[in-house]
Order: C-alpha cells, then structure tokens, then sequence
C-alpha cells in the first residue's frame, strides 16, 4: 500500500515520527511519505523507523503557498532535506506561522476568548503553531464541539479567529521544491473553495512553474472529487499521487494507507522515482 500524505506531532499530527511510521507498516503501508506543513524536522526519525520496519520512506513536506490571495497546499515529494533554497522558504512560513498566531489570538481575545496563543502552545507541545493547534484548544474549552464545528465558526474565512495568509508565493514554493530536487504535487485540490475556472487556473499555472502532479485521491474524498481531479491530472497532463492525510489515530475516516483507489490510466508520481532521496 502506498500513502504519500502524512502527519506527525513535528506539524499537527498527534503521534510522532518513528510512531507514524511504526503504525503505517502495521497497517500494511509498504511506501510512506511523511509531509508535515512547512517542516522536515520529522524526516531524521521516520527515516531510521523505516529501515527498522523494512518500509520505503519518501521524505516530504506540505508546503503552504500563497496563489491568488489564497492558501494553497503543495506536497513537495522526494526532496533533499538539506536544500538551501527548501531551507529558505521554511523559515519564511515558520517566521509567518509565528506572527499570525499572535493575531489569531489577539482576534479571538476580542470575542472573549483567552489565552488562545498560550492555549494553542501548549497544544503544539512548543512546536510550530497551526490552526489545528487553536481548534484542538477552543474544543478543550468548550467553545466548539469538535473540529469541522470549530473550523466552520471561528478559523475560516471572514470568522473570528481567521487571519489572511502571507505564505511564501506559489512560484517561490515550487522553486524550492524543485531546486530540493522533489517533485511538486498539489494537494487535495477539491477543498479549495475555487470555482471549476478557478482551479483550472491553477493547475495550468501550477504547470508552468514547473509543478508535475496532482493529488486526486485523499483520505475522506468522495468518488466524485476523485473523479473530477483525475479529469484535471488528465487535461493538465499531471501525475496523480494519493495520501490519507494522515493526523490522529483517534479519527475513524482517516486512517494510514486509506483512500479511494485511482483509475489504473493515470500516471501515478511513485513510479517516477527509482530510489528514496534519502
Ligand atoms: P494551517 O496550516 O495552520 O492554516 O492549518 C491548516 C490545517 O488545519 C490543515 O492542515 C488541517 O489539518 C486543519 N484543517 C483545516 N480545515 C479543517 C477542517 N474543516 N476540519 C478539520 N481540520 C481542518
Ligand atoms: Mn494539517
Ligand atoms: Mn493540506
Ligand atoms: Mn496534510
């Protein structure tokens, strides 16, 4: 089984590196991407879990990026971890994860919640801070009841405890990715919130940058959202990938090596690579 879209607690995912990996080989995962958001800190210890599980580990990040004047996801596949340039766009989104997490709490404190930056710290165990990172604290607090009725009410778009994304550009993003020596895959495209015009725009800008595939399946993608990403790796002539965007072992929909199978036509991105880069 392959899975090239995971999580571990170096990003918001609950279980760490090596436990990832342990529970990937359990479920039967034989080629395992790690990708936590805008950080390869996690690739070192997955990397040494592999070899002890016998399991292929791809090292990988998801990178956020900005297109458009929104947040866009783009796994960066089989990278170098030591690049410069891979190196250089991390620590600009890390210096604006930061910055934004003080906002995010500054916002909330007008709504009446407290404590929010210190809340989601704790959350984030003293790592990078994300939005998962607030939703798990203001569930804690009883201000949502779980995760999609937090999200819907206070972390998206023109609610409380959203703040405008400044991530490094789509164009600088896939530079890094590609100077990394990885190849660029954007992820679960279908949760963008882009008119079908909208997202044909970016799979035709994503190409001339040099991005060479898509992600078409995902963990809790419907056959229909499968369907319609395929047609866009098709017309864009992109590779197809598919992870679980694996999180928490506690989510039952979400589980390592689980998502919808892919058309057998598609050209998919891990017979691309010969070897891991790592
Ligand atoms: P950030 O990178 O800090 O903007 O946080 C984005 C993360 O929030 C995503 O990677 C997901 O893990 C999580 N997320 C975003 N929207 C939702 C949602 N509706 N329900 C649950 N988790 C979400
Ligand atoms: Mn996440
Ligand atoms: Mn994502
Ligand atoms: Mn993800």
């Amino acid at each position: 089984m392959i899975d090239l879209h995971t999580h571990s607690s170096c990003s918001d995912g609950i279980l760490p590196p090596d436990a990832v990996v342990a529970l990937a080989a359990k479920s039967g995962v034989d080629c395992l991407a790690l990708t936590d958001h805008d950080t390869v800190d996690g690739l070192d210890l997955a990397c040494s879990a592999a070899r002890e599980h016998g399991i292929q580990l791809i090292p990988g990040i998801e990178l956020s990026m900005n297109w458009n004047n929104r947040g866009i996801h783009v796994l960066g596949l089989n990278i170098d971890k030591k690049s410069s340039a891979l190196q250089s766009v991390i620590s600009k989104n890390l210096k604006f994860r930061v910055e934004r997490a003080k906002k995010i709490a500054l916002k909330l404190s007008k709504v009446g919640i407290k404590d929010a930056y210190q809340g989601a710290q704790l959350a984030a165990k003293g790592r990078m801070i994300t939005r998962t990172h607030f939703a798990r604290y203001l569930i804690e607090q009883k201000y949502a009841k779980n995760f999609s009725d937090v999200f819907k009410r206070y972390m998206v778009k023109g609610k409380p405890g959203y703040v405008h994304c400044e991530w490094v550009s789509l164009a600088e993003g896939l530079d890094a990715i590609i100077a990394a020596g990885g190849i660029a895959a954007i992820a679960h495209p279908l949760r963008y919130k882009c008119s079908a015009t909208l997202l044909r725009r970016l799979c035709a800008e994503f190409k001339s940058l040099g991005g060479r595939a898509l992600e078409v399946s995902w963990g809790g993608a419907s056959p229909a959202m499968v369907q319609s990403a395929s047609a866009l790796a098709e017309r864009y002539d992109l590779m197809v990938s598919k992870g679980s965007d694996f999180h928490d072992p506690e989510n039952s929909w979400i589980k390592l090596g689980k998502m919808p199978d892919i058309a057998t036509h598609l050209k998919p991105i891990w017979t691309s690579w010969t070897d891991s880069n790592y």
